[in-house]
């Protein structure tokens, strides 16, 4: 669990630029996994051997000129639910605007750690426009032109020094299985937290370590613990930044980091929209652990089909996620809620197994002398063997002559034996093509 930098400020400032300046090639740790798309609002960087998560707050579609303060406040909020460390960037050419203390003031209420970048000092001389920002009384102004590379340095040995202390490397293990309830606003996440917590007992504790404001619940059920994470974002609600696709979206990347399996909530009352295939999506893109909850049953008029056409119909609407289990429920009634405490440990040990390499080559043989790869002229694409290289989520080497001709389609077909063939319900499978000769 790496601490989390966001970076926050008006339009323009130079934070978008700033953010590819700490990511550049130099400490941009390559996350080369398939299926990993590139837009990413976040990214794990490396600063003198601290690993840390930037997140740019700004990176999200441009706002119309009277939303630009509404925007700001949003990021503010974003990073002060989020964020370990806030690196509030302002401008140096235009001095301190009623923006800039409008969000300085929120920030500092916060009692979050803030570091302050005066960026587009582009020349030496130029350092003393910084002084005009000790008013917005966040301490120690860095002077940085994040477009040049300067004063990038200090600002991160401020940052560092703002972190909380690197874990022990305490196993996390011995908390419990680790659930993020994740989704748009009112789809019911709090409801269906209070439901999950209030069945058995709850017990609320700081996480410690970290200056986060999240509180995890730690429910026991049957001597067994589960964590129900970043559970202070959700009693939160309400906040600006959840009425904007990209934060909410964001918010549940950041929050699913955290977690071993991902509770993806719907409203049963709605369908399933856009928005909630985003979410969906990031949760893909994260590797966790994956189950798909319909809330909201009791609103829902039903005779004996209803249930079979809700499933078919989210299946249908989230087919890229189509390994997740569906299970719907009433967060209101409770109907159903209880089992989600043991989808949610099936799904986890799918999430961490380990498939033996000689049934794993069984089956893929078979599943090669069933179908064999399509061959488009040329050298036939010959399938070697495979090797389980990794877990959470499990992921296959597969070793082949020619790595460039394994189609994606013939992908997901192995993809789809090696699912009949071993337990792996509510977790993502990721291959990595390795060249063979
Ligand atoms: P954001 O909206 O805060 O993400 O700002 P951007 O990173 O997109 O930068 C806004 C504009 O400021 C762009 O035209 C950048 O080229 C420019 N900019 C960013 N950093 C600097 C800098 O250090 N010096 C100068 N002079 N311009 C900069
Ligand atoms: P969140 O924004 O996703 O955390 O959603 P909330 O938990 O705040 O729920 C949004 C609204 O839906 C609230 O008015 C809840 O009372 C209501 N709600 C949540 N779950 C259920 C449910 O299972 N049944 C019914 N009837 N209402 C629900």
């Amino acid at each position: 669990m790496l601490p989390v930098v966001a970076i926050v400020g008006r339009p323009n400032v130079g934070k978008s630029t700033l953010f590819n300046r700490l990511v550049g090639e130099r400490w941009a740790i390559v996350d080369d996994r398939p299926g990993i798309t590139r837009d990413r609002l976040y990214r794990e960087i490396e600063w003198l051997n601290r690993r840390l998560v930037v997140v740019d707050t700004g990176g999200i579609e441009p706002y119309p000129a009277d939303e630009i303060g509404k925007n700001v406040r949003a990021q503010a909020e974003l990073a002060i639910d989020e964020a370990d460390v806030v690196l509030f960037v302002v401008d140096g050419q235009t001095g301190p605007l009623a923006d800039d203390v409008d969000v300085a003031e929120k920030l500092r209420r916060s009692g979050k750690p803030i570091v302050l970048a005066v960026n587009k000092i582009d020349h030496p001389k130029h350092l003393e426009r910084r002084y005009d920002f000790y008013a917005l009384g966040l301490g120690e102004p860095y002077g940085i032109s994040a477009a040049h590379g300067t004063g990038i340095g200090e600002l991160m040995d401020a940052v560092l020094a703002a972190l909380p202390p690197a874990p022990e490397g305490a196993p996390r293990e011995e908390e419990g299985l680790r659930i993020a309830i994740v989704g748009r606003p009112n789809v019911g996440k709090s409801s269906l937290l209070n439901a999950l917590a209030g069945e058995e007992r709850a017990i609320v504790s700081p996480v410690p370590g970290t200056t986060r404001d999240a509180v995890d619940t730690v429910v026991e059920r049957a001597g067994e613990r589960f964590v129900l994470v970043d559970t202070a974002g959700i009693r939160r609600r309400g906040r600006i930044y959840e009425r904007a696709e990209k934060y909410s979206v964001l918010r549940a990347e950041l929050a699913m980091r955290r977690a071993d399996v991902v509770f993806v909530v719907l409203d049963a009352t709605v369908g399933v929209v856009e928005q909630d295939k985003h979410i969906a999506g990031a949760a893909e893109r994260a590797g966790r652990g994956l189950l798909l909850v319909v809330n909201k049953w009791d609103l829902v008029d039903k005779d004996d089909k209803t249930y079979d056409r809700f499933v078919k119909t989210v299946r249908e609407e989230l087919d890229f996620v189509a390994y997740a289990p569906v299970e719907i429920v009433s967060a209101r009634t409770g109907q159903r809620v209880g089992r989600l405490f043991d989808l949610a440990r099936q799904v986890a040990e799918n999430h961490a197994l380990r498939l033996p390499t000689s049934r794993l080559n069984d089956v893929l043989q078979e599943a090669i002398a069933l179908t064999p790869p399509p061959s488009r002229g040329g050298a036939p694409l010959r399938i070697k063997y495979a090797t389980q290289v990794g877990t959470k989520p499990p992921t296959i080497a597969l070793f082949v002559n020619d790595p460039e001709r394994l189609h994606f389609s013939y992908a997901r077909y192995l993809e789809n034996r090696f699912r009949e063939a071993f337990p792996l319900t509510g977790t993502p499978l990721r291959f990595v093509i390795k060249p063979s000769d």
